[in-house]
């Protein structure tokens, strides 16, 4: 590729080799790594520098053992992209000979020569612009790293760049102790792995290209310095996750609504409902036709007394947004050591158990009759608890009873029923034999 009349050089042959021997003795101490060479030509072309190079050994070691011959079967050119000189790209045409090799058992005969210092065998970028894309990459990734590769002088697509980070190998400094695993995706939505994190490192440790807990516990067995795994954090917890974890410490309430025949006419009672969620058992705090914030202090101070409240053990008590809940009565509970848990504005849902009593006792009782008088109400709705809790097998306890009367509970006996509001609710059990 001699280019020697674009950069103004005359003369024959020899003159110009004897001009590129001296310019590599001047520039030895930029380009050390290329003195085993000999500068066959050199030329500027495109904005990059182009180096004719030819190794100056004259055999090659064959891989057979024996020392191979002088006798060049042919040659070959290479490309290889160097890093660059004052900000230019540079290009190293490299003539690689063939040898023959002069040993009777060899089984290639011929070999080629090799350059692993300055060149992996098939590789296009010089050891020294490998090392430094690899940082490129590192520090900013394959897109943004060929870009900046190519603002530098450096010639290295993005896939380039890539594969040397991935091929590059990272000795660990200290045994991980302390390692927190996350999930990273490899297509987000599709496919994901798994991240290990050093956590008292602060520093990556491995991708796993899969997300299940086979290839965590193989990694784990690889690695037995780890003494403390963590998982991913979460925000938050799920409603599922509180109901469970807080499960024997939780209680729910709610109003429901019922209209009584009065002297007054139709009035609406409002009846305040406490339910344990763990055993299902309810309570009525309070019934009024005017839900005031006094009634509700009446009602709170009822359910947190330090001998019989119905919140006695409990931790949570959830309820809705209903402004009847007044600020008051939250402040009494958090006061004797009941956090109140309010619900987001229109979610039943999340207040299921409490919301199936309700159902249960209107459509079973309050939906069957008609109430005349508060005394009735009463009357009403304690036939209906008593019915509840001793007589009605619930299917979220395995269909048993909340609460069993000793003399229910025959297996041989005479079978009997009891009625209550009139053979509205009735139960059928077998006499204690
Ligand atoms: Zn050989």
């Amino acid at each position: 590729m001699a280019d020697f009349e674009s950069l103004g050089l005359k003369g024959g042959v020899w003159t110009h080799l004897k001009e590129a021997r001296s310019h590599v003795v001047c520039l030895q101490p930029f380009l050390p790594h290329l003195t085993s060479f000999r500068l066959l030509a050199y030329g500027w072309r495109d904005s990059i520098w182009h180096l004719d190079l030819r190794a100056r050994r004259r055999s090659e070691a064959c891989p057979c053992g024996r020392h191979g011959s002088t006798a060049v079967h042919s040659s070959y050119r290479r490309t290889i992209a160097d890093v660059p000189i004052a900000g230019a790209q540079v290009l190293i045409h490299l003539q690689v000979r063939r040898f023959f090799c002069r040993h009777v058992a060899c089984p290639q005969r011929i070999v080629a020569e090799r350059f692993s210092a300055l060149v992996p065998v098939r590789g296009r970028h010089r050891v020294g612009a490998r090392t430094a894309l690899r940082h490129i990459g590192l520090a900013i990734g394959g897109r943004a790293g060929a870009r900046l590769a190519h603002t530098l002088g450096l010639s290295g697509r993005y896939r380039t760049i890539l594969r040397l980070v991935h091929g590059a190998s990272y000795p660990l400094l200290a045994a991980p102790r302390v390692v927190g695993l996350d999930a990273w995706a490899w297509r987000r939505g599709r496919r994901f792995g798994t991240m290990i994190c050093d956590l008292e490192g602060h520093q990556g440790l491995d991708l796993l290209p899969e997300r299940s807990a086979a290839s965590v516990a193989q990694w784990l067995q690889a690695h037995p310095s780890v003494e403390i795994v963590c998982r991913e954090r979460k925000a938050g917890m799920s409603w599922q996750q509180f109901l469970k974890i807080h499960w024997n410490v939780l209680a729910a309430t709610d109003f429901f609504t019922v209209e009584v025949v009065t002297w007054h006419g139709l009035v609406t009672y409002y009846v305040l409902v406490v339910m344990e969620l763990s055993t299902r058992r309810v309570h009525i705090a309070g019934i009024t036709p005017h839900p005031t914030d006094a009634f509700m202090t009446q009602c709170t101070r009822q359910l947190t007394d330090d001998v019989d409240g119905f919140l006695l053990d409990k931790r949570y008590l959830i309820h809705d947004r209903d402004e009847k809940f007044v600020h008051g009565f939250d402040w009494m509970l958090r006061a004797s050591g009941v956090e109140p848990v309010i619900l987001p504005p229109r979610s039943p849902k999340l207040n299921a158990y409490c919301e199936r009593f309700v159902r249960s006792i209107k459509e079973e009782a309050l939906h069957q009759i008609i109430v005349i008088g508060e005394a009735s109400l009463r009357y009403v709705l304690q036939s209906y608890l008593t019915y509840y809790h001793h007589e009605r097998n619930h299917q979220g306890l395995s269909n048993q009873l909340i609460a069993p009367e000793p003399g229910m509970k025959g297996q041989s006996g005479q079978v009997r029923r009891r009625d209550r509001l009139r053979g509205l609710l009735s139960c059928y059990y077998r006499d204690a034999a």
